[in-house]
């Protein structure tokens, strides 16, 4: 393990203009429709900047209770936080031991991977920071990249091991471990591996019934796939592996979240410019809509309070979207 560093500070943040991105008019044309089942678009509604200045924005998570929105700025080693009532951004926990992927478990607490702290952690009621999980055989994880809780309390994680790649994302080292998928019992400390044929896993989200979970390879970055993969939940496994999208090469996608109708809707971004944003994906992986950014994407999320407003960490600013349709999740 990486000694603690002091926290440096960080470039300020919304140092550029906030709001609706130049030349929007109602409806906004940023948001592309493939497929006439893509009936999501807010007609008088547009893609607005809600924050910026940061490094790379990923792990966004939108807290009900709180009405704010969270998420990590790795390179900057610290998470942030945006107030739905007046739009105030701050730091929410810095250092953040360079924390990529957020969600919430059951009971509306944070669950967080952080890459140089190589853990998964959950934020107590009362403030306090537990570690669900640091290890696995007795050797360090990689770097947790990305988290989803399901029904029963169990987290899904995966750990790629992009946070010991350098000194940017977190302190370079040695993976000791394969890059796997864990499902984690917090309630026990038992952990599994439910997946280790993956390049870099990445963005993970269930389908709305739990039956299905969606896992993201990013592993183009190492010379490996980018597409989506789909696996049968069975219990405590997952079997029938399948590739569901298969379409980013030369650009990647990296993080992912389903609607109630069971739509998959993942960030795109390191490719072609033009292909910047996110994309949606009907349930039988038929593409759909697209959502047009002008920078690369990493991850997205549903939030508000009634979970119909969609928010996109993109590079160095956060990006916010009002859409005719419902997150699968409250986070
Ligand atoms: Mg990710």
């Amino acid at each position: 393990m990486h000694p603690s560093l002091p926290h440096q500070a960080a470039a300020s943040y919304q140092t550029l203009p906030l709001g609706p991105l130049p030349d929007t008019r109602y409806p906004d044309p940023r948001i592309e429709v493939l497929d006439k089942r893509f009936r999501y678009k807010q007609g008088n509604a547009a893609i607005e900047r809600i924050a910026n200045g940061f490094r790379w924005a990923e792990g966004p998570v939108y807290v009900r209770a709180g009405r704010y929105f969270l998420w990590s700025d790795i390179p900057n080693n610290r998470m942030m936080r945006w107030l739905e009532e007046d739009g105030h951004v701050s730091v929410f926990r810095a250092p953040s031991n360079h924390s990529n992927g957020n969600t919430l478990d059951r009971q509306g607490r944070l669950i967080t991977c952080e890459h140089s702290g190589r853990r998964v952690t959950r934020t107590e009621h009362d403030g306090t920071i537990t570690v669900l999980m640091s290890s696995h055989a007795g050797k360090p994880l990689n770097g947790p990249n990305d988290v989803v809780v399901a029904s029963d309390g169990a987290i899904w994680f995966t750990d790629p091991g992009y946070g010991i790649d350098g000194f940017y994302e977190g302190y370079k080292a040695e993976a000791e471990l394969p890059r796997n998928v864990y499902r984690l019992d917090p309630a026990t400390g038992q952990a599994s591996v439910v997946a280790d044929d993956f390049a870099r896993p990445n963005g993970i989200a269930f389908s709305p019934d739990e039956k299905l979970l969606y896992i993201v390879d990013s592993g183009i970055t190492h010379g490996g796939p980018a597409h989506i993969r789909v696996f049968d939940v069975d219990g405590t496994r997952l079997r029938n592996g399948r590739v569901f999208a298969e379409d980013f090469a030369p650009g990647l996608t990296d993080g992912l979240r389903c609607d109630i109708e069971g739509n998959v809707w993942c960030s795109m971004g390191s490719g072609d410019p033009k292909e910047d944003g996110v994309r949606c994906y009907a349930p039988d992986g038929t593409l759909i809509g697209k959502i047009h950014l002008p920078e690369t994407c990493s991850n997205l999320c549903f939030g508000g309070l009634h979970r119909n407003r969609l928010f996109m960490t993109a590079s160095t600013s956060v990006y916010a979207l009002y859409l005719d349709v419902q997150g699968a999740q409250v986070p």
